[in-house]
Formats: structure tokens, sequence, C-alpha cells
């Protein structure tokens, strides 16, 4: 079985009792042992993280609560230390720098909006190791990009000591969850 973060194969044990079992090459949650259907096949994990944000993402329900689930989705498929999700302004009638709003945050954060506005400012994902509460961490960030517009930026304070793969596996799954929100009908409001 392939981690869907990293792409790294190995084998799974089944037969274990049901628990998290954790991609011994990123660290990523790869698949939950309660996940393991009838005929005895194992859903990766994440994959239905995925499927239940899409889903969500197609009902109409507050982007505070889409944001909620995005973070916490984020936070435990990555075993990260902790996201946030950034709203940008969608009148543009706020001063540079201060465009964008936390709305769902779940672990350890960064206090400060710099490095999402840099996202902002880019339109690129990033990442790139930094400091917070002290400790050094891998800062992942990806915008939401809506009518070739940054609407939002997801932000993922990930654990270091990956080595490249997995770091592009977890940036790769960023991006992916922002495409994923970009589509978001919740978004839409406020659009002009
Ligand atoms: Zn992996």
């Amino acid at each position: 079985m392939r981690c869907p973060i990293c792409g790294a194969s190995q084998r799974v044990d089944v037969s274990r009792p049901p628990g998290d079992c954790v991609c011994a090459s990123c660290g990523a949650l790869a698949w939950i042992g309660p996940r393991v259907d009838s005929t005895g096949n194992v859903r990766a994990a994440i994959e239905q993280s995925v499927e239940e944000l899409s889903q969500l993402c197609r009902r109409d329900v507050p982007v505070e609560q889409i944001g909620d689930v995005l973070v916490k989705e984020v936070t435990h498929c990555l075993a990260a230390h902790g996201a946030m999700l950034w709203l940008g302004d969608q009148t543009r009638r706020r001063p540079r720098g201060k465009r964008l709003r936390l709305v769902a945050a779940t672990g350890r954060c960064d206090d400060t909006p710099r490095f999402a506005e840099e996202v902002s400012e880019t339109q690129r994902d990033e990442l790139r190791k930094a400091i917070a509460e002290g400790q050094e961490v891998l800062l992942i960030g990806a915008p939401v990009v809506r009518n070739s517009r940054v609407a939002a930026v997801i932000e993922v304070l990930q654990r270091t000591g990956s080595r490249p793969t997995a770091q592009r596996g977890y940036l790769r799954f960023v991006r992916k969850v922002a495409e994923i929100f970009a589509g978001c009908s919740a978004l839409s409001m406020g659009e002009s």
C-alpha cells in the first residue's frame, strides 16, 4: 500500500487492534484501523478525510464551519503541530498588509499573519523553516485561488526533520486541500 502523502510503499498489518497507523517514511497518518470494511479493504484515512471535506464544501454551510473541519483534518492527516485558515478580505478596501483574517485554527499556531500574507502576495505555495513559540517548525502555506484572486491561505505548522520527498508530499497535500476549498460555495459570499 502506498502512502497518499509521500508515496512510500509499505506493508500494513491490518490485523492489529484498531488505531492510527502512521507512515514510517513521512510520519503522516496513513491509515486508520477501524476503517477496514467487511471485505477486508483498508481505506486510506487521508483519502477519506479529503472526500469528507469535498462533500462539506459542496454544502451550504458557513465558511467558518468548513474552516474548522479543514484545519482539524489537515493537522490530523499530517500529524502536524497545528493549522490555520486565513480568509482574504473580499472588499479589497483594507490597507496593504491587513488583508487576511484568521477564521479557523487548531493546535499550535503562528500568531502573526506575516507568512500567510506572503503566500497571499506571491500566490504561490511556500515551505520553510521557522521558529514558533521557541521551537523550530516547518511552515507550509498554500493560497486558495478563486477567480485569479487569493480568497484564503492555508497555513500549517509541521514537524521538522522530514526528508525532502516527505516535505514535497506535505505541500502536495496542502495544495490539494486548497484546491478543494477553492471550489467551496461559501466562499462566493461577498464576491461581486
Ligand atoms: Zn508517507
